[in-house]
């Protein structure tokens, strides 16, 4: 089993009598305790008829029992299909008829329409698992030993199903193989320098790449702890500083941490890193948290579909405002997105990646997948970047959110960033609204800082001296906040929804 065995050779000497994980309420699982927990759903897995290759799809409140289901569709063979637990049952009603799974996990309080939902969609077996890590899967693992042989997996076999967020369209499931997950969790624990003494504030989903592969991977490869949070709680991780040495968050748990005023240099003393991705950390927001506590947060770039591609340094400057350098055994390239042509220093492109962290293709989409490989074997990440001279990969925004109007290119982000900085703003979002002499009418959604509003002439006249005329919004329109997903994602296609009749 190629992830397992790994696992296995770096558990720590003493397993039972390392910490693995613990909770706010006073779960403590050694390494120990998370194989054996592990083998016992794998057991209850192989029980209930999971064969190997079987999709299990799961959408369960988090808690500890996710980690050691995910560890056990693993060492069964399975493929674990996590799903958002914002998901209504129409929308896993489409998933579960995507993924087709052996088996589905869901909420107890759910399960009632759930479970009709899965056998319209043709699932042969549900199961339930709550918050308290208690429901019918668990009490079928409870009843397993914990000594299961693991089922054998090559580095190239399906270990997990992750569907994409769902920013830009509907949600791809990507086929994430055994190896892209060690190969991933082994460059991170190497760059971001994680030991065995390292405990790491868990409060990210473990529905998505970051808080499953990123967040929870790490800390296994490295045979360190991590305390495990429900959700974002921003005073109780502050207060778990001082017994934690790192965090992972989406740029949110910054912002909403910096609103704390206990948030100071002799509270974040004990931590030694700060990692921020998902969704773009405001430079801003990089530098009030240096200013506040000390620490540049460390930003990188990831994917559903490529796991993690680059990163800022350890050591050296993290710059605010990029996403780092490609990751050790990471091939990044920046192209002309019409002729696929490599760009050179500063030319704004299409981000292609490859390396042993690049998916092995979407789930029954053959043809989208063909469309987004390149022959030589680097996959089109859909995201615009460039690279600058000293190396530092900048994401200017996605290639779906690229405004054309009049015929001319403009970077929503490039005229964000101006906005940003007009007093009285607090942030904003740039989209392209349709326009029947522009063919895209560049448009600005601003939310206001306190009550200082600027008005629309005031911001419009502002930017006029700083923007060239083809890229100042034609409107500017104000809202309290800008529409986020759970990942922190700002969802412009729902602004550009909302708008869509602006310009008649
Ligand atoms: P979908 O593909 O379904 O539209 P999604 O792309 O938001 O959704 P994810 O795989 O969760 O789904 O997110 C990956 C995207 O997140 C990247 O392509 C990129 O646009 C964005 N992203 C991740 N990290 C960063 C970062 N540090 N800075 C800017 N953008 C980032
Ligand atoms: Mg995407």
């Amino acid at each position: 089993n190629h992830f397992f065995d790994l696992v296995r050779s770096r558990l720590p000497a003493d397993p039972a009598g390392r910490l693995f994980l613990e909770t706010p309420e006073g779960l403590r699982w050694s390494y120990a305790d998370l194989v054996a927990a592990s083998g016992r759903y794998a057991a209850a897995l192989a029980g209930l008829g999971v064969r190997p290759g079987d999709r299990v799809a799961v959408q369960v409140e988090k808690s500890p029992a996710v980690i050691a289901l995910y560890l056990g569709c693993v060492r069964a063979g399975a493929v674990f299909l996590p799903l958002n637990t914002a998901y209504t049952p129409a929308e896993i009603a489409y998933f579960l008829g995507d993924a087709e799974p052996a088996l589905f996990v869901c909420d107890p309080a759910r399960a009632g329409e759930l479970r009709s939902v899965a056998s319209s969609a043709g699932v042969a077996q549900v199961g339930t698992l709550d918050a308290a890590g208690e429901g019918t899967l668990a009490a079928e693992a409870a009843g397993q030993t914990g000594d299961f042989a693991d089922v054998a997996r090559a580095g190239d076999d399906l270990a997990a199903i992750l569907y994409t967020s769902g920013t830009t369209g509907r949600s791809k499931g990507a086929m994430l193989t055994h190896d892209n997950l060690a190969s991933n969790a082994l460059t991170l624990v190497a760059y971001w320098r994680f030991t065995a003494d390292d405990v790491l504030i868990h409060a990210l989903p473990v529905f998505h790449t970051h808080g499953l592969f990123v967040a929870t991977n790490t800390v296994l490869m490295a045979g360190a702890a991590m305390i495990f949070l429900p959700r974002l709680d921003a005073p109780l991780i502050l207060s778990l500083m001082g017994r934690a040495s790192a965090l992972m968050g989406v740029p949110t748990f910054y912002t909403r941490l910096l609103k704390e005023p206990g948030l100071t240099r002799e509270a974040a003393r004990g931590m030694r890193l700060f990692v921020s991705g998902s969704a773009p950390l405001l430079a801003e927001t990089h530098r009030a948290w240096q200013d506040r506590t000390g620490h540049p947060i460390l930003e990188r770039y990831g994917m559903t579909e490529t796991n993690m591609s680059t990163s800022n340094p350890y050591d050296g400057d993290r710059v605010a405002g990029t996403v780092g350098f490609p990751l050790p055994g990471v091939s990044l390239r920046v192209v002309d997105p019409e002729s696929g042509e490599p760009l050179g220093t500063d030319a704004v492109g299409m981000i292609e990646v490859r390396g042993p962290n690049v998916f092995k293709g979407y789930w029954r989409m053959p043809e989208k997948t063909a469309a987004e490989f390149k022959a030589d074997g680097f996959f089109i990440t859909g995201d615009l970047g460039k690279v600058d001279a000293r190396g530092y990969v900048h994401i200017v925004g996605r290639g779906k959110d690229l405004i054309i109007t009049g015929g001319y290119n403009v970077y929503p982000k490039e005229v964000e960033a101006e906005i940003d900085g007009l007093p009285g703003v607090l942030e904003s979002a740039v989209i392209g609204l349709a326009h029947r002499d522009f063919g895209e009418g560049v448009t600005a959604v601003v939310v206001p800082r306190g009550d200082a509003r600027p008005s629309e002439a005031e911001i419009l006249g502002a930017l006029q001296a700083r923007l060239a005329k083809f890229k100042l919004p034609k409107r500017v329109l104000f809202v309290d906040e800008l529409p986020r997903n759970t990942m922190g994602k700002v969802q412009k296609n729902l602004l550009r929804d909302a708008h869509k009749d602006l310009y008649g």
